[in-house]
């Protein structure tokens, strides 16, 4: 039995993640699930999952919590610093980290110094500090195993392979809500509109991110670090109907591609599974229901962000960091209706081109430059 640690647990990928464990009865067994402020379903899935520990990230809601859960054997801890404490908790074998933001980057690293395996769905952790959280799961002998439909492509048609055969990856985006439109169309679209994704259900942080394309440009920085890639090795391609979820090339010119229909729970499952591949009922793809399948060039000219995390990732250092945090403020924004969204990717641009610039941050550098662009983005948005 595999010991696993949800971090937020709530969530999109964190809900799924549970309804694999529920559906696969003896293989794992719960030790922590943490959330932020949803404390009616952390207590349900508590209840349900009966893990050791449960945190609730906002501590104005442990009375709640704990006073629900008194009578059981589970620990019930509160705030920031108890999320990480969670993730690093002793005796357990996998932690999947589906916090969103870079929230989930302290718990990270809390997890890979307790030796737990990486199931990471918290991409925007290898976007702020790539090079520090794949020389820890170096140093302690960490698997970082992706969830991100695109990534576990990637990791699966790399298995049994020599990374140094691999030339270069295509990472296909469906394009989003809005592909095809022109910038006056992006002009003036609401809220609404871009949270309508046409292929995946997912938290309102990445389905904006995938209006936009951050999504896209968050995951070439995150493939970077999972596959040790130089930049000119990752390419995007638009693929609208997402069956390929993505591509390996390999020196010899032999290209494989993973596929399957759009449903977070296959790579999730996958993640949690690995090694082992596990039967499942999931729905199968079929051939005929999909005559054509197709891939575009994107448009970077009207969906700048993937553009500027690519310029982000060239330039190295705190830039990909800066973008991220400058990426969660706009989005906050958009999504309280306080900036259009073509202004999201004018305030990053602006973040990039004053935040100071720093070569070879460590973490306290990687920190302090998330809370210093959060603060430079804030007024920008508010202006
Ligand atoms: P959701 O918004 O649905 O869930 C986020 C989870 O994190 C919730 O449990 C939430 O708790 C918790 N949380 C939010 N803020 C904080 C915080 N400051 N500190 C600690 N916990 C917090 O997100 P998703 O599940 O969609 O995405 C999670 C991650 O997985 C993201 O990094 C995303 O990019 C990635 N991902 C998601 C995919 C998807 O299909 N959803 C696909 C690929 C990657 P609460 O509910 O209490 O607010
Ligand atoms: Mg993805």
């Amino acid at each position: 039995m595999k010991n696993i640690s949800i971090l937020g647990a709530t969530g999109s990928v964190g809900t799924q993640a549970l309804e694999v464990v529920a559906a696969n009865p003896g293989l794992y067994k719960v030790a922590a699930l943490t959330a932020q402020s949803n404390s009616a379903l952390l207590i349900e899935q508590a209840r349900a999952f009966q893990p050791e520990l449960v945190v609730i990230g906002d501590e104005c809601l442990y009375e709640q919590v704990k006073s629900a859960l008194s009578g059981t054997n589970i620990r019930v801890a509160a705030g920031e610093a108890a999320i990480s404490e969670a993730a690093g908790l002793s005796g357990v074998d996998l932690v999947l980290t589906a916090i969103v933001g870079s929230a989930g980057l302290k718990p990270t690293i809390a997890a890979i110094e307790a030796g737990a395996d990486i199931a990471l769905a918290n991409k925007e952790t290898l976007v702020v500090a790539g090079d520090l959280i794949t020389s820890l799961a170096k140093t302690h002998g960490v698997s970082i195993i992706p969830v991100d439909s695109e990534h576990s492509a990637i990791y699966q048609c790399l298995v049994g392979e020599d990374y140094k055969a691999l030339e270069k990856i295509y990472l296909t985006a469906s394009g989003g809500p809005f592909r095809g439109k022109d910038r006056d169309f992006l002009a003036n679209v609401t809220k609404l509109e871009a949270l309508k994704h046409p292929n995946w259900v997912m938290g309102a942080k990445i389905t904006i991110d995938s209006a936009s394309l951050m999504n896209k440009g968050l995951e070439v920085i995150e493939a970077k670090w999972l596959f040790g890639l130089e930049t000119d090795q990752i390419d995007v391609i638009v693929h609208p109907q997402s069956i390929v979820h993505s591509i390996a090339q390999f020196n010899d010119g032999s290209m494989k591609a993973q596929m399957g229909l759009p449903d977070m729970k296959l790579p999730i499952h996958f993640a949690m599974a690995y090694p082992d591949r596990i039967s499942t009922d999931f729905e199968r793809f079929n051939f005929i229901d999909y005559p054509e399948l197709n891939f575009y060039k994107p448009d970077t000219s009207t969906f700048r962000n993937l553009d500027l995390a690519y310029t982000a990732l060239r330039k190295g250092g705190n830039m990909p960091c800066i973008i991220n945090a400058a990426n969660e403020v706009v989005v906050s924004a958009f999504l309280q209706d306080k900036i259009g969204f073509l202004e999201m990717s004018d305030v990053i641009e602006e973040c990039m081109e004053t935040i100071q610039f720093i070569a070879k941050p460590g973490l306290n550098n990687y920190l302090e430059t998330d809370v210093h662009t959060r603060i430079f983005a804030d007024e920008l948005v508010t202006k």
